[in-house]
C-alpha cells in the first residue's frame, strides 16, 4: 500500500485521501468477515476481483444515468471515488427469499418474490445493523423525506438494470445491499456509494443453483475464491474462471 493518508479502515476496504479534498481512494482488501465481525478470514484475490466487479457494475449503472461515487479504477486493488457523507442506512433489495429474510419470516430460501422487496437497516456495528422502517429514517433525521423518495426510486431502477445484467450471464441476483451518500462537494446530491460485489450480493448460478457469493464463506461451503473468480469470468473481467 502507498504512503497516502489513511482516513478510514473498514472490514473489507480502506479509504485514503488524495490531493483533491473531494476525491478519495478506495482500497479493496482480501479480508473477509461475517456475522458482524465474529467470523474472520481471508479470500484469495477477493480485493482484486471486487475492485473490478464494482468498477464494471458502477460503470453500467452510470451509463444508464444512475449517479455513482465511482470515478476510475487506478490499480488492481484501488479505485478513485467521489468523497461522500454516507447515509447511515443500508438498503437490502430482495428478488428472492434468502438469508435473514428466510430466517426471520420462516420462508424457504430461493422462493421468488412476486415483486422486489426493499428493506432498511440502520448502519451501526454496536447495534448489529437493526432492521428499521421508513419512519425511523425520517424521525431520527438519517435522511429527509425527499432523499428517501429518491433513494427508493433509484434503488428500483438499479434493481431492474442489475437483475437484467446478471440474468444475461446466467446468474440470479437474489438480494444485495446498497449504500448511498451525499457528495462532499454538493451535499444536496445523492449518489450510489460503497461497492457492489459478491461480498454484498447473493448470486446463484441459474442452471445449478450454485452459490457464487460470500455465503460460501459464511456457511463454510468451500471454493470461495473460485466462486468470486467465476463471477468475474462471466463478466469478462478474467481470462479463466
Ligand atoms: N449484506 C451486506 N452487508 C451487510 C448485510 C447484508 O452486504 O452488512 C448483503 C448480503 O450479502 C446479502 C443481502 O445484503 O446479499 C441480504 O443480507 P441478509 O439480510 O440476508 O443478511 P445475512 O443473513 O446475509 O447477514
Amino acid at each position: 500500500m502507498s504512503e497516502r493518508k489513511k482516513l478510514y479502515e473498514g472490514k473489507a476496504k480502506v479509504l485514503f485521501a488524495t490531493e483533491d479534498p473531494h476525491v478519495l481512494i478506495q482500497y479493496f482488501k482480501d479480508d473477509a468477515t461475517a456475522f458482524n465481525g465474529v467470523k474472520k478470514g481471508s479470500i484469495h484475490d477477493k480485493g482484486v476481483i471486487n475492485n473490478k466487479i464494482t468498477e464494471r457494475l458502477m460503470t453500467i449503472l452510470a451509463t444508464v444515468g444512475i449517479p455513482v461515487h465511482f470515478l476510475e479504477r487506478i490499480s488492481e486493488r484501488e479505485q478513485k471515488i467521489k468523497k461522500v457523507e454516507i447515509v447511515p442506512v443500508e438498503l437490502v433489495v430482495r428478488n428472492r427469499v434468502a438469508g435473514s429474510m428466510a430466517k426471520r419470516l420462516g420462508r424457504q430460501e430461493g422462493e421468488l418474490l412476486p415483486r422486489p422487496v426493499i428493506e432498511f437497516y440502520y448502519k451501526s456495528d454496536p447495534l448489529d445493523d437493526p432492521l428499521i422502517t421508513l419512519d425511523h429514517i425520517e424521525v431520527f433525521g438519517w435522511a429527509s423525506k425527499g432523499e428517501i423518495e429518491w433513494i427508493l426510486h433509484t434503488s428500483s431502477r438499479i434493481n431492474d438494470v442489475l437483475r437484467g445484467y446478471f440474468a444475461s450471464i446466467g446468474i440470479h441476483l437474489v438480494d444485495y445491499k446498497l449504500e448511498f451518500g451525499r457528495l462532499s462537494e454538493n451535499p444536496a446530491s445523492l449518489v450510489l456509494a460503497d461497492e457492489i460485489s459478491p461480498d454484498t450480493c447473493r448470486l446463484w448460478d441459474m442452471q445449478t443453483g450454485k452459490k457464487l457469493d460470500k455465503d460460501r464463506f459464511r456457511r463454510d461451503l468451500g471454493d470461495v475464491s473460485e466462486a468470486y473468480h467465476e463471477v468475474a469470468f462471466r463478466m469478462g473481467l478474467m481470462k479463466s474462471a
